[in-house]
């Protein structure tokens, strides 16, 4: 029974996982926060589909600059934006238009506030 017991498991994780996510996961943060890999493995006859989580997000393969402490310093993006670039920002604010948190953004003072600016812009601009 031991045997069944350990293969049970995993399925019971694998539900409790793959439930508690789209509830536990609060649309505004980013999709990095939470983030879940479905793993699939093979034992015998059995194949155990998990909903595993991982830390960090698999960072974009290779930022020009990775001693950056934001993703905007890490992409050298820091002078290369504006209020119009939309699918920038919009991944720094909430889906009311609000900006979201540092702690959330992972941004840097600097960049967190010129963000913030480009997003006002972006507002008055109607975009
Ligand atoms: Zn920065």
């Amino acid at each position: 029974m031991a045997a069944l017991n350990v293969l049970v498991y995993p399925c019971g994780r694998l539900l409790r996982g793959l439930l508690a996510g789209p509830v536990a996961t609060c649309w505004a943060r980013p999709p990095a926060r939470g983030f879940r890999e479905v793993v699939e493995i093979q034992e015998g006859k059995t194949t155990i589909i998990e909903g595993r989580m991982t830390g960090t997000p698999k960072e974009s393969p290779n930022p020009p600059n990775p001693t950056g402490q934001c993703p905007i310093c890490r992409w050298n993006l820091k002078h290369k934006y504006g209020y119009e670039d939309v699918l920038l920002l919009s991944q720094f604010i909430r889906p009311c238009g609000g900006m979201l948190p540092r702690r959330i953004t992972g941004l840097c003072q600097e960049e967190h506030r010129k963000i913030e600016e480009c997003v006002k812009m972006a507002h008055r601009a109607g975009t």
